[in-house]
């Protein structure tokens, strides 16, 4: 049995957004050299580390989670670090050295809605979109990789239609579902998860347990990652470093400005992390 390994007040949680920030969204994997140990590193010197992504547990696992694990020196340092996906639908953390994954069971998808949306796709869009077995509590169909994101867009409006038809069924209008389309994904979620409610699950998970960082930095390379700071800016000193086109930032919801690094996504995220000094 490991004994954990608890500093109450460690100088920064970490957050990230995965997509764009850790991995290549054109590649779906890691592909900065040495990101993943400097992730890890920020743990051995007892930093908390979260991850916060609409991606599942297990789309996180083999890309992410498990190089993580592998690259952290000392591993009763592992306790520190949480891995929440599905929009704060689901997490993952380790205890006793296992990893433990949960769900929040007020969130789900009916299975006769996965049947439809699964059945629309593979009647419909089967040459451009797949859908997404992996989720617990959300659905979601992504373009299948290597495919043009412009013919993707316009397939996409059609989906968007066809989901709206299926939603406006007595048997899911009131389950208070929303599309959330993205550059390469159409989801139907509970209305209230995104970046924000994961966010809230990770300061729920660090006051579980006693926590109180000095200061917590969130990492994102999309509009929606500002809600990470957004709600957690009462409570904490909070930075927000964006790694993504600062052209198309508003940032006009945040307290501090937002950092921007020189270079962009897994770079720019390597950038801030190699710099960034204690
Ligand atoms: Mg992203």
């Amino acid at each position: 049995m490991q004994k954990e390994h608890l500093n109450k007040t460690p100088e920064v949680a970490w957050i990230f957004d995965v997509d764009g920030v850790i991995t290549n969204p054109a590649e779906k994997k890691v592909t900065e050299v040495g990101l993943i140990e400097e992730i890890s590193s920020k743990l051995d010197q007892g930093d908390i580390v979260a991850l916060n992504t609409g991606r599942s547990i297990s789309w996180m696992m083999d890309r992410v989670i498990k190089p993580i694990e592998e690259a952290v020196g000392d591993k009763t340092k592992l306790v520190n670090f949480l891995a929440v996906g599905e929009k704060g639908g689901a997490w993952a953390s380790f205890k006793d050295g296992e990893l433990v994954i949960e769900v929040d069971d007020q969130i789900f998808i009916p299975e006769s809605l996965k049947a439809e949306v699964r059945h629309l796709i593979e009647s419909k869009f089967a040459e451009s979109m797949f859908y997404d077995e992996s989720k617990l509590t959300m659905l979601s169909t992504e373009m299948i990789d290597g495919r043009s994101v412009p013919d993707y867009a316009k397939e996409q409006l059609i989906l968007i239609e066809k989901m709206k038809e299926i939603l406006e069924n007595p048997e899911y209008r009131s389950l208070d579902l929303k599309i959330d389309p993205t550059t390469i994904a159409t989801d139907i979620q509970n209305s209230h998860v995104g970046k924000h409610f994961g966010a809230r699950r990770i300061a729920n998970w660090l006051k579980e347990r006693g926590i109180k960082p000095i200061h917590v930095i969130a990492l994102g390379d999309s509009q929606s990652d500002t809600e990470m700071a957004e709600e957690l800016q009462g409570e904490y000193p909070v930075e927000f470093v964006f790694v993504g086109d600062k052209s198309k930032l508003d940032s006009s919801k945040l307290i501090k400005k937002p950092v921007f690094t020189q270079k962009q996504f897994g770079e720019g995220t390597f950038e801030f992390l190699t710099s960034f000094k204690e």
